[in-house]
């Protein structure tokens, strides 16, 4: 028997556990965040309109960066989840 009584490894364990999730969600979150504008997205793929790089669909869905009703959007394929570009409203 290890000498750390069980209680503390549980809220250890806990803790571990949303720092691994909080890890994950603030990864994503600064991958959405360095997405390009459309017009670079665009440039940089040389499309007119934009269309997944990854499988080439043009069906793309779009959803606020922090929440739904968010005015900064990040464009994602339909198909395939591929974060593509971002949408800021002042631009
Ligand atoms: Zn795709």
């Amino acid at each position: 028997m290890s000498s750390v009584p069980l209680p503390i490894l549980f809220i250890m364990g806990v803790f571990f556990t949303f720092w691994l999730i909080l890890r994950k969600f603030h990864r994503l979150e600064q991958k959405k965040r360095a997405l390009p504008a459309l017009d670079a997205y665009l440039q940089a793929n040389g499309q007119t309109a934009p269309r997944c790089h990854a499988c080439d669909a043009d069906e793309l869905k779009d959803e606020g960066l922090t929440h739904g009703k968010d005015e900064r959007r990040i464009v994602s394929c339909a198909r395939c989840s591929t974060l593509l570009y971002r949408i800021d409203p002042q631009a």
